[in-house]
């Protein structure tokens, strides 16, 4: 196998800088891909994304169109030249985009996360080489990403790409999933000859913000952008509060810029990681405070002391060698 930091990956230069990958979360109705699709291909998006088979959080959700959202996909090659892309979560998921000629494939942060699911992915596309995009899995793992990545080149896939769409958080993060800009880095750093994409749309969860992490991402030299777009948002099928219209899309890239050759790009991180952890201490903090006022509460109902000597005490004594091994 050859080893993933030599893998050539020349596909992204056959995009201008930087690959926007844009279109709705799903494909709904045959009207809605066509009118997004055209609309984008006017503002010269070169790749439209659109999802036919759905990994939803709950079930009731719509999951999908299903096969039909293929040819609409097709028609969209054949009106308006633009590459096509969707999410495969299995080997049946393939063989059906492999028949309705999709160019791009990638496979969803809830796939990456179930090495089964990308073996099985992986080999149901042995040699391909049609350019394959693994989304982060949903926790902040950096090698079973890596993983994922060997078991493509394994089956001789070449053309691969990693889109940084955030991670999972429980409750009073800012974010839907939060990025993480220090793996993000890291990526970059091991492996440069892997291009990294940024979701912005599965990061904020929300239409406001999106400009904004999408400018950052950048900032820190990740090669591309993957936005959700959609011709009525608020009525999309899913994902409606983060989807934005192509308008507001090209609105947004016309304020972007996109640095070559970023020397910020270690400051950036830095600074951004900073923010990251700004919002975690004050989101604990708040966790904090909430559960002393219960205890508070609780200490009064049955008439305890506001201060008890021998809890303070055996806090700090715990306390001391954990912050010593924290080295601050
Ligand atoms: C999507 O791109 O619509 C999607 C389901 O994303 P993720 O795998 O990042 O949750
Ligand atoms: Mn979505």
């Amino acid at each position: 196998m050859q080893p993933i930091d030599k893998i050539n990956n020349d596909w992204i230069l056959q995009f201008k800088k930087p690959l926007i990958i844009a279109g709705p979360c799903s494909a709904e109705t045959q009207e809605q891909v066509l009118e997004t699709a055209s609309k984008l291909s006017k503002a010269s998006i070169p790749v439209f994304r659109a999802g036919i088979w759905k990994p939803r959080t709950k079930p009731g959700n719509f999951e999908g169109i299903g096969e039909i959202g293929l040819k609409w996909l097709q028609k969209v090659k054949e009106e308006t030249g633009m590459l096509i892309a969707t999410e495969v979560a299995n080997a049946t998921h393939v063989k059906y985009a492999i028949a309705y000629n999709i160019d791009i494939l990638w496979i969803g942060a809830r796939s990456t996360v179930n090495p089964f699911s990308v073996q099985e992915i992986a080999e149901s596309l042995k040699d391909t080489d049609k350019i394959i995009l693994i989304k982060n899995p949903i926790h902040p793992d950096f090698d079973l990403l890596k993983g994922a990545i060997e078991r493509l080149i394994a089956q001789g896939i070449k053309n691969i790409g990693v889109i940084h769409r955030g991670f999972s958080a429980y409750k009073n993060a800012p974010y839907r999933n939060s990025p993480n800009w220090r793996m993000a880095l890291d990526f970059i750093i091991r492996f440069p000859n892997i291009p990294i994409l940024f979701d912005p749309s599965h990061i904020c969860g929300q239409r406001k913000g999106i400009s904004k992490i999408a400018q950052q991402a950048l900032n820190c030299a990740l090669s591309g952008l993957m936005i959700e777009t959609h011709c009525s948002p608020d009525k999309a099928w899913s994902d409606a509060k983060q989807q934005i219209t192509p308008e507001k899309l090209l609105e947004i890239l016309k304020c972007i810029e996109f640095r070559n050759k970023n020397t910020r790009q270690k400051l950036e991180v830095l600074l951004l990681q900073i923010d990251e952890q700004d919002h975690h201490i004050l989101s604990l903090l708040s966790e904090r405070f909430k559960l002393s006022t219960i205890f508070g509460k609780l200490k009064k109902n049955y008439n305890l002391p506001i201060v008890q000597h021998n809890r303070w005490e055996q806090i700090i004594d715990e306390l001391k060698p954990y912050i010593k091994q924290l080295d601050i």
